[in-house]
Protein backbone atom coordinates (compact mmCIF):
# COMPACT_ATOMS: atom_id res chain seq x y z
CA UNK A 1 0.00 0.00 0.00
CA UNK A 2 1.25 3.62 -0.60
CA UNK A 3 2.02 5.73 2.46
CA UNK A 4 -1.30 8.25 1.42
CA UNK A 5 -3.38 5.50 1.31
CA UNK A 6 -1.81 3.81 4.49
CA UNK A 7 -2.69 7.38 6.27
CA UNK A 8 -6.16 6.88 4.40
CA UNK A 9 -7.31 3.51 5.96
CA UNK A 10 -6.03 3.66 9.58
CA UNK A 11 -6.75 1.13 11.76
CA UNK A 12 -8.87 2.71 13.79
CA UNK A 13 -11.28 3.76 11.28
CA UNK A 14 -11.19 0.26 9.56
CA UNK A 15 -12.50 -0.86 12.75
CA UNK A 16 -15.49 1.81 12.61
CA UNK A 17 -15.74 0.50 9.66
CA UNK A 18 -16.08 -3.46 10.36
CA UNK A 19 -17.91 -3.04 14.08
CA UNK A 20 -20.03 0.56 13.38
CA UNK A 21 -21.47 1.66 16.51
CA UNK A 22 -24.77 3.10 17.04
CA UNK A 23 -25.98 1.00 14.54
CA UNK A 24 -29.73 0.90 13.77
CA UNK A 25 -32.79 2.56 13.80
CA UNK A 26 -33.61 5.34 16.45
CA UNK A 27 -37.61 4.57 17.05
CA UNK A 28 -38.34 7.35 18.90
CA UNK A 29 -36.10 10.24 17.08
CA UNK A 30 -37.07 13.46 16.56
CA UNK A 31 -35.73 13.91 12.67
CA UNK A 32 -34.47 11.41 10.09
CA UNK A 33 -32.01 12.63 7.64
CA UNK A 34 -31.40 10.67 4.61
CA UNK A 35 -27.97 11.38 3.34
CA UNK A 36 -26.61 10.21 -0.19
CA UNK A 37 -23.82 10.73 -2.03
CA UNK A 38 -24.57 9.12 -5.31
CA UNK A 39 -20.78 9.62 -6.99
CA UNK A 40 -19.96 6.48 -4.54
CA UNK A 41 -22.54 5.03 -3.66
CA UNK A 42 -23.08 5.93 -0.12
CA UNK A 43 -25.94 6.01 1.36
CA UNK A 44 -26.42 7.17 5.21
CA UNK A 45 -29.55 7.39 7.71
CA UNK A 46 -29.84 9.18 10.30
CA UNK A 47 -32.04 9.20 13.27
CA UNK A 48 -31.75 11.94 16.61
CA UNK A 49 -33.20 12.14 19.67
CA UNK A 50 -32.47 16.12 21.51
CA UNK A 51 -32.92 16.22 25.07
CA UNK A 52 -34.99 19.13 26.78
CA UNK A 53 -31.82 21.18 26.54
CA UNK A 54 -31.54 20.60 22.88
CA UNK A 55 -28.48 18.37 23.15
CA UNK A 56 -27.86 15.39 20.91
CA UNK A 57 -29.53 12.28 23.61
CA UNK A 58 -29.16 9.85 20.96
CA UNK A 59 -28.23 9.72 18.18
CA UNK A 60 -28.15 6.18 15.62
CA UNK A 61 -27.64 5.72 11.83
CA UNK A 62 -27.82 3.05 9.18
CA UNK A 63 -26.64 2.63 5.83
CA UNK A 64 -24.35 1.09 3.45
CA UNK A 65 -21.16 2.38 1.62
CA UNK A 66 -17.39 2.88 1.17
CA UNK A 67 -15.63 2.49 4.52
CA UNK A 68 -15.13 5.85 5.12
CA UNK A 69 -18.41 6.88 4.69
CA UNK A 70 -19.78 3.94 7.43
CA UNK A 71 -16.83 4.76 9.32
CA UNK A 72 -16.86 8.44 9.26
CA UNK A 73 -20.61 8.00 10.53
CA UNK A 74 -19.62 5.69 13.28
CA UNK A 75 -17.25 7.98 14.75
CA UNK A 76 -19.89 10.99 14.65
CA UNK A 77 -21.86 9.64 16.56
CA UNK A 78 -19.88 8.39 19.32
CA UNK A 79 -18.59 11.73 19.29
CA UNK A 80 -21.06 13.94 19.27
CA UNK A 81 -23.72 11.82 21.95
CA UNK A 82 -24.57 14.14 24.34
CA UNK A 83 -23.17 16.76 23.46
CA UNK A 84 -24.89 20.12 23.00
CA UNK A 85 -26.12 22.07 20.14
CA UNK A 86 -23.07 24.20 20.00
CA UNK A 87 -20.02 22.00 21.20
CA UNK A 88 -22.22 19.78 17.93
CA UNK A 89 -21.67 22.87 15.64
CA UNK A 90 -17.77 23.07 16.96
CA UNK A 91 -16.70 19.73 16.55
CA UNK A 92 -18.41 19.75 12.96
CA UNK A 93 -16.43 22.59 11.66
CA UNK A 94 -13.42 21.49 13.40
CA UNK A 95 -14.13 17.90 11.35
CA UNK A 96 -14.56 19.85 8.27
CA UNK A 97 -11.48 21.66 8.33
CA UNK A 98 -9.36 18.24 9.59
CA UNK A 99 -11.02 16.90 6.55
CA UNK A 100 -10.54 19.40 3.54
CA UNK A 101 -7.17 21.48 5.08
CA UNK A 102 -4.18 21.18 6.05
CA UNK A 103 -4.25 23.96 8.94
CA UNK A 104 -4.78 21.44 11.70
CA UNK A 105 -5.27 23.93 14.47
CA UNK A 106 -8.49 22.04 15.68
CA UNK A 107 -8.10 18.85 15.50
CA UNK A 108 -7.12 18.17 19.44
CA UNK A 109 -10.79 18.69 19.87
CA UNK A 110 -11.42 15.56 17.41
CA UNK A 111 -9.78 12.91 19.14
CA UNK A 112 -9.90 9.69 17.57
CA UNK A 113 -11.69 11.54 14.55
CA UNK A 114 -8.16 12.95 13.58
CA UNK A 115 -7.56 9.34 12.27
CA UNK A 116 -9.95 10.62 9.51
CA UNK A 117 -7.07 13.48 8.09
CA UNK A 118 -5.76 11.15 5.28
CA UNK A 119 -8.76 12.14 3.58
CA UNK A 120 -7.76 15.40 2.60
CA UNK A 121 -5.24 13.92 0.10
CA UNK A 122 -8.26 12.08 -1.77
CA UNK A 123 -11.02 15.02 -2.85
CA UNK A 124 -13.44 12.34 -3.97
CA UNK A 125 -13.69 10.79 -0.28
CA UNK A 126 -14.44 13.97 1.39
CA UNK A 127 -17.42 13.83 0.67
CA UNK A 128 -18.24 10.43 1.66
CA UNK A 129 -16.33 11.73 4.96
CA UNK A 130 -18.76 14.53 5.51
CA UNK A 131 -21.79 12.44 4.14
CA UNK A 132 -22.96 11.71 7.68
CA UNK A 133 -22.29 15.70 9.29
CA UNK A 134 -24.49 17.01 6.95
CA UNK A 135 -27.15 14.76 7.80
CA UNK A 136 -26.48 16.22 11.12
CA UNK A 137 -25.96 19.66 10.40
CA UNK A 138 -29.47 19.38 8.67
CA UNK A 139 -30.90 17.67 11.81
CA UNK A 140 -30.09 20.52 13.96
CA UNK A 141 -31.25 23.11 11.78
CA UNK A 142 -34.43 21.03 11.13
CA UNK A 143 -35.25 19.31 14.49
CA UNK A 144 -38.00 17.17 13.60
CA UNK A 145 -39.40 15.22 10.62
CA UNK A 146 -37.74 13.30 8.13
CA UNK A 147 -35.58 14.97 5.26
CA UNK A 148 -33.25 13.98 2.78
CA UNK A 149 -29.76 15.36 1.98
CA UNK A 150 -27.50 14.74 -1.21
CA UNK A 151 -23.83 15.30 -1.98
CA UNK A 152 -24.58 16.68 -5.23
CA UNK A 153 -26.09 20.37 -4.36
CA UNK A 154 -28.60 21.53 -6.66
ZN1 LIG B 1 -17.83 6.68 -0.24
Amino acid sequence: MNPELEELYQEVILDHARRPRNFGELPDAAVRVHGDNPICGDEIHVGVKFGPDGSLQDIKFTGHGCAISQASASMMTTKLKGKSRDETMSILCAFHDLVTSETNDASKTLGDLRAMKGVRKFPQRVKCAMLSWRAIEQALQQTRGELTITTEAA
